[in-house]
């Protein structure tokens, strides 16, 4: 995809998690890399309203060329994509069910959620916790790029989810994915459930293997 049809697509993917409920506000952010650098939208802006031609353009090395500021939080996307070469974009939202989960005191934060459905075996996998940090810290930044190099998803506590995917549209299914999955989650919470068994898991990521 050229980079004039991956901002219209950005835009369009925008606005369509916008408009179901995905995000809200001035609230997450879109990534994706081109030739010479990346796109990723802009500081302040609304993922339902995103002009193609100001999405914010970085070059190589993550300097800001082109369009309007990035976000503030470029720096979970830069990490990521240091940590993960192939990943061709990057989605972050603070989408509420899995910001619901992000919260809770009773999680694995080795692996957030069970395996619900094979759906969410073959696009999220496994699901790490990020401790929380205050927005803008450093320390969150390293913990994200660490993490990264062994997970294309990561959950921040109290905060939301971050994840890759080789092109905009892995990465955007992969996200409604884990949100879908966080509201089932919390849906099933307090009723004997029954996620896949190991062996079932171990089935679909041999037929399926994440790919990101
Ligand atoms: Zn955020």
């Amino acid at each position: 995809m050229n980079e004039t049809a991956l901002r219209d697509r950005i835009a369009a993917v925008g606005r369509s998690l916008f408009q179901r409920g995905l995000t809200f506000g001035s609230t997450g952010n879109i990534s994706a890399r081109v030739d010479d650098g990346w796109l990723m939208t802009p500081t302040g802006s609304s993922l339902g309203d995103l002009d193609p031609a100001r999405i914010s353009k970085l070059d190589g090395a993550g300097r800001h060329v082109g369009g309007d500021k990035p976000t503030k939080e470029a720096f979970l996307h830069t990490g990521f994509y240091e940590s993960r070469p192939n990943a061709g974009a990057i989605v972050h939202l603070h989408s509420t069910y899995s910001v619901a989960v992000s919260c809770l005191a009773d999680i694995d934060p080795a692996d957030v959620l069970p395996p619900l459905t094979a759906y969410y075996v073959m696009r999220i996998g496994r699901l790490p916790l990020i401790p929380y940090y205050p927005p803008g810290d450093v320390d969150l930044a390293r913990a994200v790029k660490e993490m990264a190099s062994d997970h294309h998803a990561v959950l921040l506590a109290n905060h939301g989810p971050v994840v890759a995917g080789k092109s905009l549209d892995d990465a955007v299914d992969a996200t409604e994915e884990l949100e879908e999955t966080a509201k089932l989650f919390l849906l099933l919470r307090g009723s004997p459930t029954a996620p896949l068994t190991a062996e079932q898991v171990a089935e679909v990521r041999a037929r399926f293997p994440v790919a990101t």
